[in-house]
């Protein structure tokens, strides 16, 4: 997947977590192999280099992936895609200084982007990009699919409490053997050794997109790795945002179309959400947050 998955759960001995903890961990690989673009033997590669080509029957479950990411297109207005990718890559978030790619880039690298050129056959459970270049990529929702599907494995074994972090991105269920909730702090990305305080989760998810990882710089202004489906370019403006939402898939795909989407039409999107809450770091330091968060820089 690209990151590092830490795995918690209760158990009643050191060697009955450790097999349980395996079982997740191939299942997070067995997802990768699945879903990973990065991977020239996964079905999503396939579906890639066939963009233009043909239609690429897929398993189901890719299938329904691939569905409900379009169904997140929907709701957030194009924001969040999972053709985003295209395959001239014009952007490099190596954290280095670039040239502004030429207009004609731009428009090229555009073309080649748009979910509802993703054409699903339901019958054939076959996906198609039927335009040439086009490229589909998990990067925005992998994670979060992964950590739901071993979070659910390990429920299915009888795990009754757990926390699954992949790279901070965090998802959790049952109590601690303490009896209290999971609690996690949200990073305060301009000063990391601060937080927002302590929030409890409780079957729940949260996860955290920042641009402080991977970025880059074009006339020394910073732009995050995420990109604004809709002009080709990468979005600036703001430094995280955090969602709170009860499925780790969604928590991680709304992330990813916050940034894009800006604070304000990204607040209002949540706001209308059940269940899901948000916290917007915007690169001024200014904080913006939906309905029912109340948070405390410490
Ligand atoms: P993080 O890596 O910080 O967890 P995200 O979950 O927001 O961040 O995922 C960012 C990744 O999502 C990018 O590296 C890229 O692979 C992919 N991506 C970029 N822009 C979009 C977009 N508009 N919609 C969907 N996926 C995107
Ligand atoms: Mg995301």
């Amino acid at each position: 997947m690209g990151c590092n998955f830490d795995i918690t759960i209760t158990a009643n001995s050191q060697k009955e977590a450790n097999t349980k903890i395996d079982l997740a961990i191939e299942e997070i690989e067995r997802i990768e192999h699945l879903i990973s673009s990065w991977k020239p033997t996964s079905q999503t590669s396939k579906i890639n280099r066939n963009a233009g080509i043909k239609p690429v029957v897929v398993d189901h479950e890719l299938f329904q992936l691939i569905k409900r990411s379009i169904a997140l297109s929907e709701i957030t207005d194009g924001a969040f895609d999972i053709s985003f990718a295209a395959t001239n890559k014009i952007w490099k978030f190596n954290g280095k200084e670039m040239e502004m790619p030429s207009k004609v880039e731009i428009a090229e690298f555009i073309k080649a982007i748009g979910y509802k050129d993703i054409i699903l056959n339901n019958e054939e459970s076959s996906v198609f990009l039927s335009k040439k270049g086009m490229k589909i990529g998990f990067g925005a929702i992998g994670k979060g699919y992964a950590a739901d599907k071993a979070k659910h494995l390990l429920q299915q074994h009888g795990v009754l409490a757990g926390i699954i972090n992949a790279s901070g991105d965090m998802n959790s269920w049952g109590l601690q053997p303490s009896s209290i909730p999971w609690k996690v702090a949200i990073v305060n990305p301009l000063d990391v050794s601060k937080n927002f305080g302590l929030f409890e989760l409780k079957n729940s998810a949260v996860v955290t997109s920042g641009n402080y990882e991977k970025y880059l710089t074009i006339e020394g202004k910073r732009y995050a790795h995420i990109i604004d489906p809709r002009t080709g370019m990468p979005t600036k403006g703001i430094l995280s945002v955090t969602v709170f939402a009860p499925k780790a898939e969604m928590a991680d795909a709304l992330a990813t179309a916050v940034f894009v989407l800006g604070d304000e039409l990204g607040i209002s999107l949540i706001n209308q959400l059940p269940k899901v809450e948000a916290i917007i770091v915007k690169d001024d330091g200014n904080l913006k947050t939906s309905n029912n968060i109340n948070v405390s820089t410490k």
